[in-house]
């Protein structure tokens, strides 16, 4: 940064005036933001004629909104990668659209349910339970592993080389991504954020470091951990996939035991009985948020 201008006195006693008045100003926006007579659309169409409008933080602004504050005013805004300091003029088109649906009146977001724990526990199967009787709406997430005999591409998984995993990741278009079995898995974001913002929930199903970005960015996210009804159990389920080599199901065993360590990380844990039962606990769940 440069020196500060000189300022005779007179340029400074306007400079302060000018500062006073700026924050009078925005004060302003702030209570009305808050009472709801402005919306952050007003906002945003003011500040394109309004500079001093237009300086503010986008943090401020949002924090003002009626049952936002600080805390879920940041995390929003770090879900929707727009830096912290970044003020109103500053925004992109695409960032002022995703800002507006967020806090669109009356608009009440779906809920999104994140289906985690060991490998083997049954956590597809559950899946896919729910994906044939819409119960939620399954989010199909990209991989870099290869497809199995009966996967097909789009349905099961979106089958992605390395490099297309890569551009994925460089162009921001994974809501999380994590490394699972040797392979690379990561939820697409743009289809959430869509289904989320009709009002429709959403159910992940995804390995725990990925849940536990999707928490870090969404702490509104329910993180449900799916547990075996014992580690035998576990184990057996994991001896009777055929699908596995001998060495990969001796790895998959491994992980499982460092995965049920993470259980105290979710908001709530579920005991795979029955996949019925499951499912009815995960519509209470989101209704009860
Ligand atoms: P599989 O290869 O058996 O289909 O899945 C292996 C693991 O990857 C499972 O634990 C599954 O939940 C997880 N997984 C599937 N999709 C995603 C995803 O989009 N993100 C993350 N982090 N994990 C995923």
């Amino acid at each position: 940064m440069g020196l500060p201008p000189q300022l005779s006195a007179e340029e400074r006693i306007a400079a302060l005036e000018k500062a006073k008045y700026s924050r009078q100003i925005r004060a302003a926006v702030k209570a009305k933001v808050k009472t709801g007579e402005l919306t952050l659309a007003d906002v945003f169409k003011q500040a394109e004629s309004d500079l001093i409008v237009g300086k503010m933080r986008v943090a401020d602004l949002l924090a003002a909104l009626n049952g936002v504050g600080k805390i879920r005013s940041s995390a929003i805004m770090e879900r929707l990668k727009i830096s912290s300091t970044r003020r109103i003029q500053g925004l992109g088109k695409h960032q002022i659209a995703a800002l507006i649906a967020e806090f669109v009146p009356g608009n009440t977001r779906g809920k999104l349910l994140v289906l985690s724990g060991p490998g083997g526990v049954g956590k597809s199967t559950i899946a896919a339970y729910i994906r044939k009787h819409q119960t939620f709406w399954v989010s199909v997430s990209s991989t870099t592993r290869k497809p199995r005999p009966n996967e097909k591409d789009g349905v099961d998984y979106y089958f992605l080389s390395d490099k297309e995993f890569d551009d994925e990741i460089a162009k921001n278009h994974f809501l999380e991504w994590a490394h699972f079995a040797g392979a690379r898995y990561g939820t697409p974001r743009e289809a959430v954020e869509k289904v989320l913002s009709t009002g429709t929930n959403v159910l992940l199903e995804i390995e725990i470091e990925g849940a536990k970005q999707v928490k870090a960015h969404s702490p509104e996210a329910i993180l449900v951990f799916l547990e075996p009804p014992s580690w035998e159990e576990l184990v057996s389920r994991l001896e009777r996939r055929a699908t596995d080599s001998e060495q990969r199901r001796a790895e998959r065993l491994a992980l499982a035991q460092e995965e049920l360590a993470a259980a105290s990380f979710f908001d709530h844990r579920l005991i795979n009985d029955r996949v019925e039962n499951v499912v009815q606990k995960l519509l209470s769940l989101a209704s009860a948020h």
